[in-house]
């Protein structure tokens, strides 16, 4: 199958042809068209090399990898995919014939948001690495109809609108109905004796719901690799209607349609906290069953005691944990599979690898048995035998330890018992790693202890990346143009060489750094114009550009900057303004639907930001926004533009982070905690070129129970006057005592997140970033020294490390 031509006027022609006789649209037409047709356009050029890059896949004894994750958190592909295939500058020509800039055509594509935040960016960064490092690697996910809500903001708060990005349809995904799997949900078990007289089990009066895949692309960087995302979408079966149906139930069956298609109907837009619906289990289930069935189509009639050599599979979280018990269910009731209980478990425990996102207790996953009972029973009895088995060797290595046992049990015994997910992924996996150094060690010490001594060969570490593909060269096109002129081209897959721009810092180089300025002050612009789009404030780029985006959460603790901007304020209003260094403060996240508190911090960063904005004594010195709807896209605009990256969570909370390496990879400079991969950047680009502040992890789990919020406030003027202001209603005067359940949180000395404590060390921190920020020469160079630094943190060395420890594939490429 060869390749089509890729001149300007081939790829010209091709629009139009797609434009008028495909879509049937006409020049003067809507530009999402113009986009449609040139997403096909491109799409036709991918096609030869992923039809290649699939049957080398395909071929008998190839290792492969597949990466399941409830997430993709893609954002735009049309860029991406001209710039991996070096299309950009014939595609710029092509589409000068319909008198539009490539721009404005780009900037139709909805971002694909199948994702909250930064579990499911990583899952994103991941596939591309994945695809560049030439890695037999599968993305599999589901398409949800309706991905991550659009934000809006109304009166302050925040209004959720539905994402239906499908509704114009999605050029770059090919449906692929006859791969279709059968999932099974309800019904019951049923136990007899197989022709041999061995014991066996059969699931039978199921409900079954259909998992019909969609392929996306994932084009790797200039290697004529293009590796498969393969989304599942549910469907109803006939068999599910017909039962009804011809019992004249038409009304009832078509309903129960609705609900078989519900399944992938809509992503839970909840980041780092569950909330045990049965729909979210069901998704889970469905997503691991299509995917396993899907790897063992491939696999056909080859021998099973070769699959664990074949086949690795890397649950993203414990969303697929539900993989251990599905993989056992194949091997063991399948009537072509049938192994005996020790060989499947052989198997699966030499399939499995499990990745863990999170410190926070809240937001390990457990499933109430009944629920499990009732939908998965056969998954339920198979849990059981696994935890058995699993029991039996803990009492076995620790004999008398009945504590222990109760801890590590699978199954959370009390009046409404749960199944650990954690657990289960843990005991059925030979590799479960954390994402950055902190949060790996902190989980042998503290959520997973009991394991580690257990399986301390299983535990390693995988520092989070970011592809740079996307956050460097597509977000910041004017400083990718700079490197590649001034370190050669290259460095896009293989950031390491970023390191070749230090001298340029160190020795000061006039030109050098005035371009760099320039470039970032470019940058600003942009943003500047884009927050004045958005929210109507007037950012000036000459000012300090002091940026924290990232889902709200208490541990990311937004209200500490809050407490700083009022501190800024405060210093404004007493004259306390020598030196005075002018700052934008922007501020952007969506909060969880249901997360009544975080609703509410973004309720008070925008009462604060429109009295700041709005009081002329303030003027230019301080600006503050709430940037709303904040996603991939918008993300690609910020982390190019932003002087400080807010980096604040409490230590030991932040898993890892990955906005952190957007921005500085971009040259900002981190003002952050010791905390997740804060940790690892600081040591990478020193200690002098960050802002470093507040509580270590292990002095925030040492001043637990002995927290005093009152001494801080007693101690320190400047933060008395900050909750004073707060306790005036200063920034609530029309709705007294709004943010009255804030300001008791962090007075609280229940208080988990501890934003008191660092408040003193985080305003002095902040005072350096000024003092920094003064010698604009001084401050370039940190710039360029964080940019040149942050080589490590591209997922493509993320990917390399997952493969030599983990995957263990031969690269293609
Ligand atoms: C990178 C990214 C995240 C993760 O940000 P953190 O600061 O690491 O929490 C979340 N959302 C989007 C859209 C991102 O691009």
């Amino acid at each position: 199958m060869p390749a089509l031509p890729s001149g300007s006027n081939d790829l010209s022609e091709d629009i139009r042809r797609y434009l008028e006789y495909h879509l049937g649209r006409f020049l003067g037409c809507d530009r999402f068209y113009l986009y449609e047709a040139l997403a096909y356009t491109v799409r036709d050029r991918i096609m030869s090399e992923w039809r290649n890059t699939w049957c080398m896949y395909k071929r008998d004894g190839v290792r492969r990898s597949h990466y399941l994750s409830l997430e993709y958190l893609i954002g735009r592909s049309l860029g991406n995919h001209l710039l991996n295939l070096d299309l950009e500058e014939p595609v710029d020509k092509a589409v000068k014939d319909f008198a539009i800039a490539l721009e404005e055509i780009e900037d139709t594509e909805p971002d694909a948001g199948l994702g909250n935040g930064g579990l499911g960016r990583l899952a994103a960064c991941f596939l591309d690495s994945c695809a560049t490092l030439g890695l037999p690697v599968t993305g599999y996910g589901l398409r949800y109809e309706y991905g991550m809500f659009h934000q809006h903001i109304e009166n302050g708060y925040q209004v959720e609108d539905p994402d239906h990005w499908l509704r114009d349809g999605h050029p770059w995904e090919v449906e692929r109905p006859e791969y279709t799997q059968f999932i099974k949900f309800g019904g019951r078990t049923e136990h007899f004796t197989d022709l041999q007289g061995r014991p066996r089990a059969r699931w039978i009066d199921t409900e079954d719901v259909l998992a019909v895949p969609y392929d996306v692309p994932v084009s790797g960087y200039r290697n004529n690799i293009v590796n498969t995302l393969r989304l599942w979408s549910a469907s109803a079966t006939d068999a599910f209607n017909l039962h009804e149906f011809n019992a004249g139930d038409y009304a009832d069956s078509v309903a129960s349609k609705n609900e078989a298609e519900n399944i992938t109907m809509v992503l839970y837009p909840n980041d780092a906290n569950e909330n045990g619906k049965e729909l979210r289990l069901r998704q889970q289930y469905f997503l691991t069953s299509a995917s396993l069935q899907d790897v063992f189509r491939q696999w056909g009639d080859q021998p099973l005691t070769q699959f664990a050599e074949c086949n690795v599979f890397q649950l993203n979280d414990t969303h697929p944990s539900i993989a251990v018990a599905e993989l056992m269910r194949l091997l063991l009731d399948d009537p072509d599979k049938r192994l005996e209980w020790n060989d499947a478990w052989e198997i699966t425990r030499n399939c499995m690898a499990y990745t863990n996102h999170t410190l926070l207790p809240e937001a390990l996953e457990r499933w109430p048995v009944r629920l499990f009972a009732q939908l998965l029973p056969r998954l339920l009895e198979i849990i059981y035998e696994i935890n058995a088995r699993f029991l039996a060797d803990v009492r076995q290595r620790w004999p008398g330890d009945t504590d222990r046992v109760r801890r590590m049990s699978l199954i959370e015994e009390g009046p409404d018992p749960q199944v650990r997910m954690a657990y289960l992924a843990i005991v059925g996996s030979f590799s479960v790693n954390g994402v950055a150094a902190l949060h790996s060690d902190l989980l042998t010490k503290g959520l997973f202890k009991d394991f580690y001594e257990l399986w301390p060969e299983k535990f390693n570490n995988k520092t989070n990346g970011v592809t740079p593909r996307r956050w460097l060269a597509m977000s910041n096109p004017q400083l990718a143009e700079l490197l590649t002129e001034t370190i050669g081209d290259g460095w896009q897959a293989d950031l390491g060489r970023l390191e070749k721009l230090k001298p340029w810092a160190d020795d000061g180089d006039k030109n050098f750094m005035k371009r760099w300025q320039e470039i970032r002050l470019h940058n600003k612009r942009r943003l500047a114009d884009m927050v004045l789009a958005l929210t109507g404030v007037r950012f000036d780029p000459s000012s300090l550009f002091d940026i924290q985006v990232k889902r709200i959460h208490e541990y990311k603790r937004q209200l500490l900057n809050v407490l700083h901007v009022i501190h800024l304020y405060n210093r404004i209003r007493s004259g306390d303004t020598e030196n005075w260094v002018n700052r934008c403060v922007l501020i952007g996240g969506k909060a969880a639907p249901g997360y009544q508190r975080a609703k509410e911090i973004i309720k008070l960063i925008n009462n604060v930001a429109s009295v700041i904005n709005g009081d002329p004594a303030v003027g230019d010195r301080l600006k503050v926004v709430f940037l709303p709807n904040y996603g991939v896209t918008k993300m690609m605009y910020i982390c190019p533009a932003a002087d400080l990256s807010e980096q604040i969570s409490t230590a030991g909370k932040e898993a890892s982070g990955t906005g952190n390496m957007k921005f500085m990879m971009n040259g900002s400079i981190t003002i952050g905690t010791y905390d997740g991969a804060n940790i690892e950047i600081m040591d990478a680009v020193g200690e002098e070129n960050f802002f470093l502040f507040g509580l270590k992890a292990e002095e925030v789990a040492g001043l637990r129970g002995r927290y005093n919020p009152q001494s801080y406030i007693d101690s320190d003027p400047d933060l008395a006057a900050v909750i004073d202001l707060l306790e005036s209603d200063h920034f609530s005067a029309i709705e007294p005592c709004l943010f009255r359940g804030i300001i008791d949180s962090i007075k609280s000395p229940h208080d988990p997140w501890m934003t008191l404590a660092d408040f003193r060390s985080y305003i002095d921190a902040q005072a350096s970033a000024e003092a920094a920020w003064r010698d604009q020469d001084q401050w370039v160079r940190m710039s360029i020294r964080n940019c040149a630094s942050s080589g490590g943190f591209s997922t493509d060395r993320t990917i390399s490390e997952y493969n030599d420890d983990i995957w263990k594939l031969k690269a293609l490429s």
